[in-house]
């Protein structure tokens, strides 16, 4: 049984419509990630899922319950936390603050505290009482990865995680995945970046138009097969 899973689920924004029935699954202690290119749909589905878009109430569920009708902070409450695109933080508090923020609201028994979140990533240590904006890019990403664990979620949505970063910070921010998943999450990762995804994901989807054009293992998919349903087939 799966963990998170939408059924049939669609999104409009206006009379536009983003998303065409996806059907996607999460297992417990999974990592999948979303490809696809730019406007087909990934981000929309990790805001549905998150509650920040309305939709079919029927149509996400998580831990057996449907959660589609729910605000986003009553899902965050139910252990769904999103490190959206574009990092989001509060530029003039400090590090430390920033990643104090996702506890709010929550029960926080588990792994990730200010310590292991600290671990994680040490660098934040160093920088915990500067401010947002004394950040570099990767800082920031790594401060809004560490904000979302602090909740210590069950499932954490990742929303492309290095977008505009450094290949060498990237890879810096990926090397998290594998501890953040040991700790216990499951996890959906959104990615352009196709080997990137292959790398970490168990299972990978891929999107084009607001559909779910091809899924499977990396291993079971070909590069034929995912040039074709990123791009089209032509
Ligand atoms: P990207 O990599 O560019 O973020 P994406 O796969 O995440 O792409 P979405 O951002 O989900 O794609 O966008 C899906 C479609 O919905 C696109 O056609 C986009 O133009 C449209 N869209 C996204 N946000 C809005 C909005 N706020 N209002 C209207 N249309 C939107």
């Amino acid at each position: 049984m799966a963990l998170l899973q939408t059924q049939n689920l669609t999104a409009h924004y206006g009379d536009f419509q983003a998303l065409f029935g996806v059907d996607i699954e999460l297992g417990k202690a999974e990592t999948v990630a979303i490809i696809g290119a730019n406007g087909a749909g990934k981000t929309t589905l990790m805001r549905s899922i998150a509650g920040v878009l309305q939709n079919d109430p029927r149509a996400v569920s998580f831990d057996n319950k449907n959660i589609g009708a729910l605000a986003a902070d009553e899902i965050m409450a139910q252990g769904v936390a999103m490190v959206p695109e574009g990092r989001k933080l509060f530029p003039s508090l400090t590090v430390e603050e920033n990643l104090l923020i996702g506890t709010y609201g929550r029960k926080t028994d588990g792994h990730w505290n200010l310590k292991t979140v600290y671990d994680l990533f040490p660098i934040l240590a160093e920088r915990r009482h500067n401010p947002g904006t004394a950040l570099s890019g990767g800082q920031q990403q790594m401060v809004a990865i560490g904000r979302a664990l602090m909740s210590n979620p069950r499932v954490l949505l990742c929303d492309e995680i290095s977008l505009g970063l450094a290949p060498v910070v990237i890879k810096d921010i990926y090397k998290a995945i594998p501890q953040i998943k040991a700790a216990g999450a499951s996890m959906i990762v959104v990615e352009q970046d196709i080997a990137q995804a292959m790398a970490v994901a168990d299972r990978v989807y891929c999107m084009m138009e607001g559909r779910v054009t091809l899924s499977g293992t990396p291993d079971s998919l070909s590069r034929d097969d995912i040039h074709n349903a990123y791009f089209g087939a032509n």
